[in-house]
């Protein structure tokens, strides 16, 4: 073998799981990442904010969730109690490595009052605890992970997995974009999502069974911060649920940034609209977004080419990201640059065109998003007004969900499958987990065999 363990992706997953094996010092470990180094990485590159050292992860927000029904499905693989302990440990790490201690959404008393009053709204309430590191703290985190793993782990950057290829019953080999193919023993696929339809192609190919996940499509919303500000002070972030009235569909609240700015995302040319907020620099406005979840079964049962079709679809009217005020589309007509000027929410993302998003967005996506626009007025007054703004569109794409062990390994022994990209994790803490997951009953294997092979030699 040339390695003991392959690792696929240096975003939260597999940089977890590489500190850990290292930590068990199982080597040698080879991490293989197909975009550049911290040092070289710039968002504005293609595909900068997806791929590169840390990931998606690199220039997220930084929010920390540490409740475990958020952010994952990983609770579906392990007992709360034991999830719960690694969330504990991975949150250590990151205060380790640099993370803010302050912690928001223990105020008990503002979350009994918040559920009471989002239930009268018709609104479901999900309290979470998080940490925030800051977008602008992220990449002195990252810079200490990679200090930690050097001359510890074989780190290589701008280098593509292309197959994953079966060596024997229990090793693999690895074809890289060099040429060169590479023999382990053990796998472990990190790919995030930014490589889903690269792991739905290999799992297809080598006989893992998944089932599809849904695709949330939506608007990101912007507000003068002081709107959001009685929800935001005491928790933060508030996660919110509604069923709507007209279509029975699950539409819920994503990634609050008070005091935040909204940013293009660009998954391989398809541009959407994502948001974050700094630690420090703070905007006048807030956002977040609201999505609908779609599933599909069958004749169609592919669910990130519908959301490519609608963001394209957006890009084609918009050049890129589309910005509405409300009271427009609520009045049925477009944003225009003179309409948009005359708007009291001052836009921060200023790369947005005044369009019209019921060009773009289905009858059935806009409707959702109106209807909980109302219901979320009930909490924070000034939601519902003209002055709102929308930007379109968001897409969250998940992967095709494998079926894993709780180990997070595949039906195939000693290939692995974690994160993002496995669909069974969507943030920073599970899927820090899930790397911690794999790499620990790695080492527990191999630790094993070593017993087991000194037995045999004693
Ligand atoms: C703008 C933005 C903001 C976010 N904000 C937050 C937040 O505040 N809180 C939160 O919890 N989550 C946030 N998220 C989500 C979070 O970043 C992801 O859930 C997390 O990064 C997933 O980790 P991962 O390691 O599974 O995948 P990723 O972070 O996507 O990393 C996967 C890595 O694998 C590499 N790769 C893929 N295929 C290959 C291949 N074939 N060969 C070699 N390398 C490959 C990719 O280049 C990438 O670097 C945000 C995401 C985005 C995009």
């Amino acid at each position: 073998m040339d390695y003991q363990v392959v690792i696929i992706g240096a975003g939260p997953a597999g940089l977890f799981a590489a500190m850990h094996l290292a930590q068990q010092g199982v080597s040698p470990v080879l991490l293989l990442e197909q975009g550049p180094d911290l040092s070289d990485r710039h968002r504005d590159q293609p595909g900068g904010i997806l791929c590169g050292w840390g990931g998606a992860g690199a220039y997220s927000d930084g929010k920390l969730i540490l409740s475990p029904e958020v952010g994952g499905f990983l609770g579906d693989l392990l007992p709360l109690d034991e999830l719960n302990t690694l969330i504990q440990e991975v949150d250590y790490t990151y205060q380790t490595l640099g993370a803010s201690p302050d912690l928001y959404g223990g105020d008990q008393d503002a979350i009994e009052l918040l559920k009471a009053r989002a239930r009268h709204a018709g609104l479901i309430f999900i309290p979470t605890r998080l940490r925030h590191i800051g977008t602008e703290n992220c990449r002195s985190l990252l810079q200490n992970i990679r200090d930690q793993l050097q001359g510890r782990v074989e780190i290589r950057t701008l280098c593509r997995a292309q197959h994953i290829l079966r060596e024997s019953s229990a090793a693999w080999r690895i074809g890289l974009d060099t040429g060169e193919t590479i023999r382990a023993e053990y796998v472990v696929a990190a790919p995030g999502r930014s490589g889903s339809v690269w792991i739905r192609e290999e799992a297809r190919r080598l006989g893992i069974p998944s089932v599809p996940s849904p695709v949330d499509i939506g608007v990101r919303v912007e507000v003068p911060a002081e709107i959001l500000a009685p929800l935001c002070e005491a928790l933060y972030e508030v996660k919110l649920i509604y069923y709507s009235r007209t279509f029975d569909d699950k539409v819920r609240t994503f990634c609050m940034n008070p005091n935040g700015e909204v940013v293009l995302e660009n998954y391989n040319g398809l541009v959407t609209v994502n948001g974050h907020s700094y630690s420090l620099q703070k905007t006048e406005n807030s956002n977040f977004a609201i999505l609908v979840s779609s599933f599909f079964t069958e004749p169609f049962d592919d669910p990130i080419s519908y959301g490519q079709y609608i963001a394209r679809l957006a890009n084609l009217l918009g050049r890129g990201v589309i910005v509405q005020r409300l009271g427009d589309l609520q009045a049925g007509r477009r944003t225009t640059p003179v309409r948009l000027e005359r708007c009291l929410t001052r836009p921060t993302l200023k790369a947005a065109v005044p369009g019209d998003l019921s060009f773009a967005l289905p009858y059935r996506h806009l409707t959702d998003i109106l209807e909980m626009i109302e219901a979320i007025d009930t909490l924070a007054p000034g939601i519902n007004s003209r002055h709102t703004l929308l930007y379109g569109v968001e897409v969250k794409f998940y992967s095709q969900r494998l079926k894993l062990t709780p180990d997070l390994e595949t039906p195939l022994r000693n290939l692995f499958v974690i994160g993002d990209g496995a669909g069974i994790t969507r943030g920073l803490i599970q899927a820090s987990v899930s790397g911690v997951m794999a790499a620990g009953a790695i080492a527990k294997r191999q630790h094993k065999s070593e017993v087991h092979e000194e037995q045999f030699t004693d």
